[in-house]
């Protein structure tokens, strides 16, 4: 049985023998790492989040962030892989009770640690605004038609399954979507374009699109019009925890990186490091460390509220990867100003941290949306 101790112990062991030694040359060349996803499966963490009874560990949300922030520190891009992937995992797992029959073989597969899933709600219509997509399922006797333009998705190409969102054939407003299980070889599903991002370049975040795909009515995982509330509920609350602990390894890692670069590297006509030397890099380096510890606390304090839910819940949910992101970028800049011309010129794998970290805000529900879901909520003002 998986404890948290021994998850969090693999994700280092994976992060210090498969992730760090390649994340450079896999960014470089955008590779996605096969090798990091088959060794999640053979360490148990892909069925991390899976209960018991399909062969999962049963663990919850402080396990999750733990194990995430830990890949994250060695290659973000695996990191995020593997929050799509539990996102994923959780949505089939919370199927409706038509589907449990058809998706207990895929389950028992993850929680076996051979097989991948993603998302793929973002359409190229609808933009940053997965909770509305454009696609519209189409009745095909009992199961449906999709065709779909999915604009990023995680992966694409090396998932074994994606979680894909269309419109309800029946639902009358834009976010009366239904989710659908969508098998990797499945006729009509392609890999539509490149993925050649400026950061999380080797996540394979490329585009994918459906036409015409046969999806039978047990592959169906909501309610026909449920899919936004599983969104929500499902999808929402572990997406916004994984990418806060995607943008904390970040954070350590660029406090670590550049610790390291001011400890090693010299004014050699003073005989000191930059680290001795400069007192203002020490303050900014304090300051790294200040604010990767409050992004710290504050995943803590989301942890505790996704164990035990109140009302306060949803604001912490979308608080967390506001500041996240922001934190991400705050903490990589300093990291990029900090260890100057070394960092500029590549030397250290700073500037990947860099690129890597403004995905968290790119990525929806962006920073923008997120900022405007809790101003109006604290107004009083519907969300949708
Ligand atoms: C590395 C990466 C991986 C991804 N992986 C996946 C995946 O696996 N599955 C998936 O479904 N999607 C994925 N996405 C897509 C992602 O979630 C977003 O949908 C996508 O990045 C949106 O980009 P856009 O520029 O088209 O957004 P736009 O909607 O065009 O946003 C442009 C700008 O407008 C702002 N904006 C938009 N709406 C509002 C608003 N209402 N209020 C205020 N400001 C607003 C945004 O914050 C942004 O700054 C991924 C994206 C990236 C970068």
């Amino acid at each position: 049985m998986l404890t948290h101790d021994a998850a969090v112990l693999k994700a280092r062991e994976i992060a210090s023998s498969v992730l760090a030694p390649s994340a450079g040359q896999n960014d470089s060349a955008g590779r996605f790492s096969t090798e990091a996803v088959q060794s999640l499966g053979e360490s148990g963490l892909l069925g991390l989040l899976l209960p018991v009874d399909v062969g999962g560990a049963g663990l919850g949300p402080h396990t999750f962030a733990d194990v995430t922030a830990t890949l994250a520190e060695a290659d973000a891009s695996v990191a995020m892989a593997y929050v799509m992937h539990i996102c994923a995992t959780a949505t089939i797992s919370a199927a409706r009770s038509g589907a449990t029959h058809a998706v207990a073989p895929v389950l028992h597969e993850i929680a076996a640690g051979r097989h991948l899933s993603t998302l793929a709600f973002s359409e190229a219509g609808s933009r940053s605004h997965f909770w509305a997509p454009l696609s519209r399922a189409q009745r095909n006797g009992d199961g449906v038609h999709i065709s779909a333009n999915k604009s990023w998705v995680t992966s694409a190409g090396h998932a074994q399954s994606y979680v894909v969102s269309a419109l309800a054939p029946e639902g009358a407003g834009p976010t009366d979507s239904t989710l659908y299980l969508v098998a990797a070889g499945t006729r009509g599903l392609s890999v539509a374009g490149p993925w050649d991002g400026l950061g999380l370049r080797a996540n394979a975040s490329a585009p994918v699109a459906l036409n015409d795909c046969n999806v039978p009515v047990d592959f169906q995982l909501t309610d026909d019009g449920a899919g936004f509330h599983a969104m929500l509920n499902v999808v929402l609350p572990l997406f916004n925890l994984g990418t806060s602990a995607v943008a904390l390894g970040l954070c350590r890692a660029a406090v670590t990186g550049t610790a390291s670069h001011l400890k090693n590297a010299k004014f050699e006509h003073l005989g000191q490091s930059l680290g001795e030397s400069l007192p203002n890099l020490r303050a900014q380096l304090a300051t790294m460390q200040i604010d990767a510890d409050g992004l710290s606390a504050r995943i803590d304090d989301l942890i505790e509220h996704l164990e035990t839910p109140s009302e306060m819940t949803m604001l912490r949910v979308l608080e967390t990867k506001a500041a996240a992101g922001e934190v991400a970028i705050a903490v990589t800049s300093t990291a990029m100003r900090v260890c100057g011309g070394a960092a500029f010129s590549k030397h250290l794998s700073i500037e990947r941290l860099f690129r890597d970290a403004h995905a968290g805000a790119v990525m929806a529900p962006t920073g923008d949306v997120l900022r405007e879901f809790i101003g109006k909520s604290l107004l009083g003002i519907p969300l949708f």
